[in-house]
């Protein structure tokens, strides 16, 4: 038997599954990754722009650059990973998918339950009131303001340092500690603590696939389908 048709076979008998997909799953799309080609802006590292101390030192470039992505974002549509895993949510009974990137494109895809860890590149939030909004304005001014408050408003993503908002992380963690079956996608592990969920899905039971052209889990892959996302991700339907 393949590996592939060995995942499929028990995907198909799985009452829980649990996706959890990065950067690379949207590569196809055209998003870059940040420590792949086309990662660097204006020659800054996304580690020094998205952190709280980029945004305080100089605001304007921090929203520029997220302003670029935005305008990047809007040319981008989901690819065949993102539409298979629309197709796995309605045919697995429980199914999680917990997305470190903050592109949309899953939700663009359909897929109606997403537990967005970093947050979502198209919400805006106070700094002064943290009220949370729905942004998709692709001509913000340089600082844009509160339509309450007037005060300064942030990109609603979690930047280097800060903490991933405590429901979304117990969410994400019951669902690694119930699945029988985990995918992990595209994603080169470094970040916590998403990286670590993978270890906590196996402890639990679960079988572990990866899905990654380059694997990053090493040990704690139980299968590893190595190739690209839109090529694997619907050979598993
Ligand atoms: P990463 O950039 O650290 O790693 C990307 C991984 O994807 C690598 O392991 C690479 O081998 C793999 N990859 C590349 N092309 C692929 C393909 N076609 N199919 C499958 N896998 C492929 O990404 P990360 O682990 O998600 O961590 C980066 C952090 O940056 C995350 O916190 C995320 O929020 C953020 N980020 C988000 C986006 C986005 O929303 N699209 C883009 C860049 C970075
Ligand atoms: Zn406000």
């Amino acid at each position: 038997m393949t590996e592939i048709s060995f995942v499929k076979q028990r995907i198909t008998a799985a009452r829980s599954l649990t996706v959890l997909s990065g950067a690379g799953i949207s590569a196809e799309s055209g998003v870059p990754t940040f420590r792949g080609p086309g990662g660097l802006w204006k020659n800054h590292r996304a580690e020094e722009l998205a952190t709280p101390e980029a945004f305080q030192r100089d605001p304007i470039l921090v929203w520029s650059w997220y302003q670029w992505r935005r305008k990047l974002l809007s040319t981008k549509a989901p690819n065949p990973a993102h539409t298979a895993l629309v197709s796995l949510e309605s045919a697995v009974e429980h199914f999680t998918l917990i997305t470190q990137n903050v592109d949309g494109l899953h939700q663009s895809a359909g897929s109606r339950t997403v537990i967005t860890l970093h947050g979502d590149i198209w919400k805006v939030r106070c700094t002064g009131c943290d009220r949370v909004f729905e942004e998709t304005s692709l001509n913000l001014p340089a600082l844009p303001r509160c339509p309450v408050c007037e005060r300064l408003l942030r990109p609603h993503i979690v930047w280097f340092g800060e903490e991933i908002d405590a429901k979304k992380l117990s969410l994400a963690i019951d669902a690694c500690h119930s699945c029988e079956v985990m995918l992990v996608i595209g994603t080169s592990a470094i970040v916590q603590p998403a990286a670590s969920f993978a270890s906590l899905a196996k402890e639990a039971g679960a079988l572990i696939v990866e899905i990654n052209p380059n694997p990053a889990l090493h040990d704690c892959a139980d299968v590893s389908l190595t190739g690209t996302a839109a090529e694997i991700v619907p050979q598993l339907l």
